[in-house]
């Protein structure tokens, strides 16, 4: 008999997109010579406005690869009904309400085994000042950073010119302004100066509670390294990111042509190695479990590997580093995807 997996993508996050050509492309591979006797693909859509679709409406949707332009209404909480059918959960869904541990409760709710991190590592992977203490106190090289929450950042705020003079003398200019839990680059500025600043704070808060501010890393190189297992985790090779802009940001992150993926990464070997052993203990600090893409910037001036972040669920499209990383390291896109619903059931 196969096993039904329930891929579940979409979500109410800016990276809604990303996941429904995250999900084609995993799609593609459960139903690969290689593993369609194993497995039935059922999919389940989160539209935009939180509404769970299962069915042709889903299979429409995995298929066009784009979102539908008009959404169905309904019941938050009406669950379908031919969920109940399935075996094993992958969902593929990018940032907060995804990849943050609210999805993850819910599966573990329904007593049902799903692809990746569960509760703790999802959340603690997504919050970068919760990730961050974790790191620090795994003794992991990072840059410095402070928290501020966004109360004490609003353009009322009496607080706010103590908080700026405070995270001048600790980190200096420039520096990086994020909202704690957000990815694609969303709500982040590059900063230079006490204006720039509350304008930044005040735009990260739109977004979040919580916000980090960060010493930037001057022209770092930015590498990546794919995790996959669970109690005995392994890396692949390392790949690097380079781009004309300023930083990685949003628009250089999604136009396509404005950013070049080299693996592997052309680094000095022992560099490489750092960067593998430190992707393995930030996955085990945070309780990662499953995959996750670790990120790094390297400091050709001082041969310095620092840790930037986690994703627990990273892109997973097939010009995704994550699977591209794995391919380059022996292991193809169907493979990949049988080793991570085999880990799913492993857990449990
Ligand atoms: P996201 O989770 O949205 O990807 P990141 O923390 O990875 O957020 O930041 C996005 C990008 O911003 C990074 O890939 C890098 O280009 C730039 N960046 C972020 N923090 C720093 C930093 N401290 N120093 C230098 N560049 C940074
Ligand atoms: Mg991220
Ligand atoms: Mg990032």
């Amino acid at each position: 008999k196969k096993l039904r997996v329930g891929l579940l993508f979409g979500g109410r996050s800016g990276e809604h997109e990303v996941s429904i050509r995250s999900a084609g492309a995993i799609a593609q591979a459960l139903r690969h010579t290689d593993n369609t006797a194993r497995y039935e693909v059922l999919p389940v859509y989160i539209q935009k406005n939180g509404i769970w679709q299962t069915g042709d409406a889903a299979a429409r949707v995995l298929a066009a690869g784009i979102a539908p332009t008009n959404e169905t209404e309904g019941s938050l909480w009406e669950f379908p009904s031919d969920c109940r059918a399935i075996d094993v959960w992958f969902p593929i869904l990018h940032g907060p309400n995804g990849e943050d541990g609210t999805v993850q409760g819910l599966l573990s709710l329904m007593q049902l085994p799903h692809v990746g991190s569960g509760v703790l590592g999802s959340a603690a992977g997504m919050d970068k000042l919760a990730m961050k203490s974790i790191f620090a106190a795994a003794g992991l090289a990072q840059v410095q950073y402070r928290g501020v929450t966004r109360s004490q950042v609003c353009f009322n705020s009496q607080a706010l010119p103590q908080v700026c003079s405070d995270i001048e003398s600790a980190l200096g200019y420039p520096c990086f302004v994020k909202p704690a839990n957000l990815g694609s680059s969303v709500g982040i500025s590059k900063v230079r100066s006490r204006a720039e600043l509350t304008m930044a704070l005040d735009h990260a808060a739109s977004f979040d509670r919580r916000i980090i501010i960060e010493a930037a890393v001057p022209t770092p190189r930015e590498i990546e390294c794919a995790v996959l297992g669970n109690e005995e985790p392994q890396t692949s090779c390392v790949g690097e990111i380079s781009f004309d802009s300023d930083f990685y940001d949003y628009a250089t992150k999604y136009i396509p042509g404005r950013a070049d993926l080299q693996i592997p990464a052309q680094l000095p070997e022992s560099a490489i190695l750092r960067v593998r052993a430190l992707a393995l203990q930030a996955f085990e600090a945070l309780d990662l479990a499953g995959l996750a893409r670790v990120d790094f910037f390297y400091c050709e001036a001082t041969d310095e590997v620092l840790i930037n972040e986690v994703n627990s669920l990273p892109g997973f499209t097939a010009t995704s580093m994550y699977p591209l990383l794995w391919e380059a390291s022996g292991l193809p896109f169907p493979q990949l995807v049988d080793r991570l619903v085999q880990l799913a059931l492993e857990r449990g």
